[in-house]
């Protein structure tokens, strides 16, 4: 059955119009999956039932099945597996940050998905390794963020009485990042349709500031996405200063080089306002030698970037190693020495192999039942 949120809220309106109803339904249906959280029809109790029947007949809200949860950083990190039939399953990650006295986090970032697998076999990524099944539909991205919206588990004594309300809820979602399995503009119509859901005010309302899509770097996309009128985030995953070392870590990277790269985000910036990064993953003794920091400093002069140094997180498979936490910041130092700025992401997960390019690896080597012990929730 097809599921509601494939359909743009325009869609719905349509739809609701010509079944003769008044337009002011979509809203009221809208509301309540993104301001309630709801997953059936039946709980609309300000929908006549006859419609309620209706849209049950013609459309699912249905969330995922979750498989597993698991639980790292004491709370503050939670990785999610979640059941897309036929054998697919997706991790989504929920990510708090700086919790106040009471525990309430400043800002919390969902790590989402937009492929089962992937296309692009970077050789240090798990799910690189894994290949490529299918596109994720708009419905499935979204419904990962409506997943970590919902009141957590200990809340939901207090609120069984109450509808929640996911906008004014503590601990809220703030953030999302296009960074979990899959290349998003790789699926580009599936990503900005759950983009226009994530912040239409009929949808989740999430400012658009607060989106990072990031790419292997396909340059036809980036330029797509630069003329969707979004204030979006962009990050495109460099990993070499030259295009030689970039075709051998990324083997479909093919003819696009980084020259193209760098203009392609020079574009992005002016069209879309914002400052892009360039995500670096550090392969010990591949690409984290001092003259590899100063040339990528180089090739990146005069634009508004940053980069993002991710030390690379073991995965299964090839014989990559992580550099010493010396050689990461030496590299650090001798980009920030030439001028670029750059930062050093901050791991979380890594215990729940929640961290960049491992999600699903587990379930590849099991099964699914039996690769993620369930946490049982109090
Ligand atoms: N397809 C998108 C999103 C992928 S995951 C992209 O390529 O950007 C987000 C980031 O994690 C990418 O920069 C990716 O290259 C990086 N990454 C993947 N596996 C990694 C690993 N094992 N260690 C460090 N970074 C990794």
């Amino acid at each position: 059955m097809r599921h509601l949120l494939d359909l743009s809220f325009e869609e719905i309106e349509a739809e609701l119009a010509s079944w003769g109803e008044p337009r002011y339904r979509a809203k009221q249906i809208t509301e309540w999956v993104f301001r309630h959280g709801a997953t059936d029809f039946e709980v609309m109790t300000n929908l006549p039932p006859a419609l309620r029947a209706r849209l049950a007949e013609a459309f699912t809200i249905a969330a995922p099945e979750v498989l597993a949860e698991r639980h790292a950083d004491d709370g503050a990190t939670t990785k999610a597996l979640l059941d897309l039939g036929n054998g697919d399953a997706v991790e989504t990650v929920r990510m708090d940050y700086d919790p106040d006295e009471d525990g309430a986090p400043d800002r919390v970032t969902v790590c989402i998905s937009t492929q089962v697998g992937c296309a692009m076999a970077c050789r240090f990524c798990a799910t690189g390794l894994q290949g490529f099944t299918r596109n994720l539909s708009a419905s499935e991205i979204v419904t990962q963020v409506l997943y970590f919206s919902r009141p957590s588990r200990g809340e939901r004594e207090d609120t069984s009485h109450a509808q929640p309300d996911l906008r004014a809820s503590r601990d809220r979602v703030t953030n999302i990042v296009f960074m979990g399995m899959g290349e998003p503009l790789a699926n580009y119509n599936g990503t900005i349709a759950a983009i226009r859901w994530l912040t239409r005010p009929e949808g989740l309302g999430l400012r658009q500031r607060g989106i990072t899509v990031s790419t292997v770097g396909l340059v036809r996309g980036i330029d797509r996405l630069s003329q969707e009128g979004l204030q979006i985030g962009l990050t495109i995953s460099l990993h070499a200063p030259d295009d030689e070392l970039r075709r051998n870590l990324i083997p479909t990277a093919g003819g696009t080089t980084i020259e193209e790269l760098v203009n392609a985000a020079r574009l992005y910036i002016e069209r879309c306002g914002r400052r892009v990064t360039f995500a670096y993953a550090l392969l010990d003794h591949v690409n984290d030698e001092p003259e590899q920091a100063r040339a990528l400093a180089r090739r990146i002069r005069g634009i508004q970037a940053h980069v993002n140094l991710i030390p690379y997180n073991p995965t299964a498979g090839p014989d990559l190693r992580r550099p010493s936490l010396a050689r990461v910041r030496a590299f650090q130092r001798e980009l920030q020495a030439a001028g670029a700025n750059a930062t050093v992401r901050i791991e979380r997960g890594v215990e729940i192999a929640a961290a960049c390019g491992q999600l699903r690896t587990d379930v590849q080597r099991a099964t699914i039942a039996e690769a993620i012990p369930l946490t049982v929730q109090p």
